[in-house]
C-alpha cells in the first residue's frame, strides 16, 4: 500500500495513536488523525508536514522505547516529511538532490561563487574590480544593472516556478481541491498559525531537549530566522521600486529604508540560524532524522552565509575589498534562490498548506457541530 518503509511505519504509529488518543491536544497532528480512520499516503504526507517536531508526544508517550511498541512519532514524521520533499520536487529529474543534499548545495554553492568572481575579472579591469567606488551606481560599474537583473530575476522565477509545481503536486497528492486555498477564512488562520509558530510549543510549555527540559528558544530562533528573511526581501524589494519607478540607484545612504530593513533582517539572518544549529545539537537525537541532518545544516549555512556576505559588503562597500565581495554575496544569493525548489526551504510551503488544511477541516467539523 505504502511506497517507502517510513510511510508503512507512519501508517503503524497513527493506527496506534488513533486509540490511544493521549497526545490530542499537543499539537494540530492528533487532532487531524482522529478525522481519519485509515491513511493513504497522501493522509501521511499531510500530518508529517503539519507536524514541527516539537517532541512533546515522544516524552509524553507511554509506549515509547523501550515499550515494545516502539512508538515514535517525531522521528516517523521526520523521515515521511524529508521523503515528501523529494517525491514532490519538480522537476523530478532534479528530486536527486535531496539525497546528498549538504554536498549539492556546498558544491552549487562554490562553483557560484566562483563563476561569479571569475566573470567580474574576465569582464573588467583589474582597476575596476579591485578599485574603490562611491555613490550611486557604484555596484553598477562591476555588473551592469540589466544583466544582474536579468540573472537574478530568472533564478528567482525559476525558483518560483519549480516551488508552485511541487506545492501543486503536494496538494494533489494529499487529495485537496484547488478551491481550499482560495478560502480566506482557512488561509488568514493558517497564516496567523504559521506567523506564531503555534504548534511549535509542545502543547503550551515549548520544545524538548537532550535533558528533557522544555524551553521556547527553538520558536525564537526560528522566528529570527524567518522574519529576518522577510525584512531582507522587503529591503530588495524597496530598493527595486527605487530603481525602477524613483530612479535612485543602489548603494544607498544608512539610513534610508532597504539598508535598515536589510541590516535587520540581516542579524535576524545571523542569530536566528546560529541559535537554530545550536538548539539542534542539544535537542535528543532519538527524535530527529539523523539521515537529513545535513539538509537541515546546509539550509541555516545558507542563510547565515546570505547575511554576512550581505553586512560585509555594506560594511566594506567603499573601499577596494567592494568587488570581490559584491562578487561572493551575489554567488550565495543566485545559489540560494537556484538551490531553494531542492533544499529545506520547501518546509516552508508544505507546512503552510498543510495549516490550511487543517484550519478548513477545523471549520467544517465545527460547522457540521
Ligand atoms: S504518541 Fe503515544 S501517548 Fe501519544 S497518542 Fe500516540 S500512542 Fe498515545
Ligand atoms: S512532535 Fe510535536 S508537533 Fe509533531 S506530532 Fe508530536 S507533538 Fe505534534
Amino acid at each position: 500500500m505504502h511506497a517507502t518503509d517510513a510511510l508503512r511505519e507512519a501508517d503503524r504509529l497513527m493506527t496506534v495513536c488513533n486509540s490511544c488518543r493521549y497526545c490530542e491536544g499537543l499539537c494540530a497532528v492528533f487532532p487531524a488523525m482522529e478525522m481519519r480512520r485509515t491513511f493513504a499516503s497522501g493522509d501521511l504526507n499531510y500530518l508529517a508536514n503539519l507536524c514541527h517536531n516539537c517532541s512533546a508526544c515522544y516524552y509524553d508517550c507511554q509506549f515509547s522505547p523501550p515499550h515494545e511498541f516502539d512508538v515514535n512519532v517525531p522521528r516517523t514524521l521526520a523521515q515521511v516529511r524529508a521523503d515528501s520533499y523529494k517525491a514532490y520536487a519538480w522537476p523530478p529529474a532534479l528530486a536527486g538532490a535531496f539525497d546528498r543534499n549538504a554536498l549539492t548545495i556546498s558544491v552549487v554553492t562554490a562553483l557560484c561563487v566562483a563563476l561569479f568572481i571569475l566573470g567580474f575579472v574576465a569582464f573588467q579591469d583589474p582597476a575596476v574590480v579591485f578599485g574603490t567606488h562611491t555613490g550611486p551606481g557604484a555596484f553598477y560599474r562591476l555588473m551592469p544593472h540589466n544583466t544582474m537583473a536579468l540573472l537574478f530575476g530568472a533564478a528567482f522565477l525559476y525558483a518560483i516556478v519549480a516551488l508552485g509545481m511541487g506545492l501543486r503536486r503536494f496538494w494533489r497528492d494529499i487529495g485537496e481541491p484547488v478551491d481550499t486555498l482560495r478560502e480566506p477564512q482557512s488561509l488568514w488562520q493558517a497564516m496567523k498559525d504559521a506567523g506564531r509558530l503555534r504548534y511549535l510549543d509542545g502543547g503550551g510549555v515549548g520544545c524538548m531537549n537532550e535533558d528533557e527540559r522544555p524551553t521556547d528558544t527553538r520558536k525564537l530562533y526560528h522566528h529570527l530566522t524567518f522574519y529576518g528573511f522577510l525584512l531582507c526581501f522587503a529591503a530588495t524589494s524597496i530598493a527595486t521600486f527605487y530603481h525602477y519607478l524613483v530612479g535612485r540607484e543602489a548603494p544607498y545612504a544608512w539610513y534610508d529604508v532597504p539598508v535598515v530593513l536589510g541590516v535587520l533582517g540581516g542579524l535576524g539572518l545571523l542569530i536566528g540560524p546560529v541559535g537554530l544549529l545550536i538548539a539542534k545539537r542539544r535537542r535528543d537525537r532519538v527524535v530527529q532524522d539523523e539521515v537529513r541532518f545535513g539538509m537541515d545544516v546546509a539550509f541555516i549555512a545558507m542563510l547565515f552565509l546570505t547575511s554576512l556576505t550581505g553586512l560585509l559588503l555594506l560594511v566594506f562597500r567603499a573601499t577596494p575589498a567592494m568587488g570581490v565581495l559584491l562578487a561572493v554575496h551575489l554567488g550565495v544569493v543566485f545559489s540560494l534562490f537556484i538551490t531553494m525548489p531542492y533544499s529545506k526551504f520547501v518546509h516552508g510551503l508544505y507546512r503552510f498548506a498543510a495549516l490550511v488544511r487543517y484550519a478548513r477541516e477545523r471549520r467544517m467539523i465545527a460547522a457540521s457541530d
